[in-house]
């Protein structure tokens, strides 16, 4: 089938998460006419609070704490305005990033709200798309292709438990699991991959196999949602965190969540070395209680008798980064008429908050790239890994080389974050968070970078920034901190631990 520019595409969407729910939008605004594979079952869309009921076997983080960083935010009310404006009706805590004392940065803000609100927003937005049919309780088995003549198969369709779904076009958005990057690599070896090179990739043979198939993120999560009580002085402010503690062997950071009924949420996530057996014991909700009255800056905010949990404590682990891009060794794609978005194509640790922007991005870049190749399905998937290639490489290797850095501070090694040349992520991270403090044009520039707007590059590559806000944030970091207001050290902490 011939497609064109203005002619209406078929496309088959696999999963039906962030980045299926976005690509099938996008999609439909553009013309199109979708078909979602998702293999839940449906849930009710009258309410965005029946959401939390909703059975997501197939998203494990679904409970979790998720935030929307900036460049999420930027494509929701460039590319979906409605869902935004929808997420906040809803109650979501949207924060203007900018410091008082800085330029304001319109780019600069964060949506904070629960996951299942946002795909509540998403899937009710797709309720009103004639041309997108969502088949909830399908499972996706494999690709329906061709082998050809040529090299290079052509993709034309998955095959599901219900049966056959054509497509023009194959989005995979089966998240970080997908087998299908794998199998896109196994019929470029068997078949041959599509002529032309598309990109010079990053990793090859050993290397792409390793990334593709994950690189422990070295730590482990358990997260807990509060109310607070209506006297609690708290309110959101510039920062989408609402408090954070850092152990030094692990870490605790307190997120504002969106407004129930008037009232605030925030959402706490103690991140440990993932295997560390004995903080495995945060799963028991009174030593989370305890470990949260006993840490001064978390017990300001959420400590006893300042709020309400909500939910119970939920343990999250087996994290790795994954990049599985579709290309061969030598730069071709492995098949015809496959884009792979979201999760399936790459995943950082979710300590960053980063997902969903890179989801949201490649979904809205889809519908752009076919728009723009006039009918060339092939031409648009080059020229969707361009485009997409960059933003990716960056986060996949800060999120890396930040989780190593982490890791390496949690063993307790000395690791100066204000080293910036030997120190490049840490630094981005911890070292102008602290210059933030005091330099509001650091905390400007890391709200940049951390909220995805702004590459690794940008400040890397800026030395006397980097020179002033060393010296900003060492000023910061100098500065006494009193005994009270210190987190437990391990061995205070594992004493609180209920007998
Ligand atoms: C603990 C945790 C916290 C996070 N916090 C944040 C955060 O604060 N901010 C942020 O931006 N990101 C965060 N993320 C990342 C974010 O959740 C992901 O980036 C996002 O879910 C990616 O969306 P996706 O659609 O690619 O994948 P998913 O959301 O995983 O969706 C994949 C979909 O495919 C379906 N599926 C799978 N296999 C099949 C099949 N064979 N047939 C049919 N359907 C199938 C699944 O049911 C699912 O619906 C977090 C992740 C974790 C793990």
């Amino acid at each position: 089938m011939v497609a064109g520019r203005g002619i209406r595409m078929r496309v088959a969407v696999a999963g039906g998460g962030i980045a299926g729910l976005a690509c099938a939008l996008g999609l439909a605004r553009a013309g199109h006419e979708i078909v979602v594979v998702e293999r839940d079952p449906a849930g009710a869309l009258d309410d965005p609070r029946g959401a939390f009921s909703w059975e997501r076997a197939g998203v494990p983080q679904f409970q979790q704490p998720h935030v929307l960083v900036s460049l999420a935010c930027r494509e929701l009310r460039v590319h979906a305005p409605d869902v935004y404006a929808c997420l906040l009706e809803a109650g979501a805590t949207e924060i203007l990033g900018s410091h008082p004392d800085a330029v304001a940065d319109p780019d600069l803000r964060a949506l904070c709200v629960r996951r299942p609100v946002l795909e509540w927003a998403l899937r009710r937005a797709l309720a009103d798309e004639e041309s997108v049919t969502v088949r909830h309780g399908d499972t996706v088995r494999n690709l329906a292709y061709d082998d050809g003549s040529a090299p290079g198969v052509n993709v034309w369709g998955l095959i599901t438990d219900a049966g056959l779904v054509t497509g023009d076009v194959v989005v995979d958005a089966l998240g970080r699991t997908s087998p299908m990057p794998g199998l896109l690599a196994d019929l470029a070896r068997a078949y041959g991959a599509v002529p032309g090179e598309v990109l010079v990739p990053r990793f090859t043979g050993r290397a792409a196999y390793e990334v593709a198939r994950g690189i422990p993120c070295g730590m482990a999560y358990y997260s807990r949602y509060y109310r607070l009580r209506p006297a609690n002085p708290a309110r959101p402010g510039h920062h989408f965190v609402a408090a954070a503690a850092d152990f030094g062997y692990a870490s605790g950071v307190l997120f504002w969540a969106e407004k129930e009924a008037g009232e605030q949420l925030v959402g706490l996530v103690i991140s440990v070395p993932a295997g560390d057996q004995e903080l495995k014991a945060l799963r028991d909700e009174d030593f989370y209680d305890r470990v949260v009255a006993a840490t001064p800056a978390l017990a300001r905010v959420i400590g006893p008798g300042l709020a309400d949990p909500v939910t119970p404590v939920r343990p999250m682990g087996g994290l790795r980064a994954s990049w599985r891009r579709p290309v061969t060794d030598d730069g071709r794609l492995t098949a015809r008429n496959v884009f792979t978005v979201g999760d399936a194509l790459c995943h950082t640790n979710p300590a960053y908050g980063w997902g969903a922007s890179l989801a949201l991005s490649q979904a809205f870049t889809l519908p752009a790239v076919l728009a723009g190749h006039d009918g060339d399905v092939v031409a648009a998937q080059g020229a969707y890994a361009r485009r997409t290639g960059p933003l990716v490489e960056d986060r996949f290797g800060s999120g890396v080389a930040l989780d190593r850095g982490i890791e390496r501070i949690w063993a307790g090694e000395e690791v100066d974050v204000l080293a910036y040349t030997m120190e490049p992520d840490l630094f981005r991270m911890r070292g102008l968070s602290a210059a933030a403090q005091a330099a509001p044009l650091a905390h400007q520039r890391q709200g940049r970078w951390a909220g995805c707007l702004d590459p690794a590059a940008a400040i890397d590559a800026d030395e006397p920034f980097r020179t002033d806000a060393a010296a900003a944030a060492r000023v910061v970091r100098g500065r006494p901190r009193p005994e009270s207001e210190r987190p437990p050290a391990r061995d205070d902490l594992l004493a609180l631990v209920p007998s």
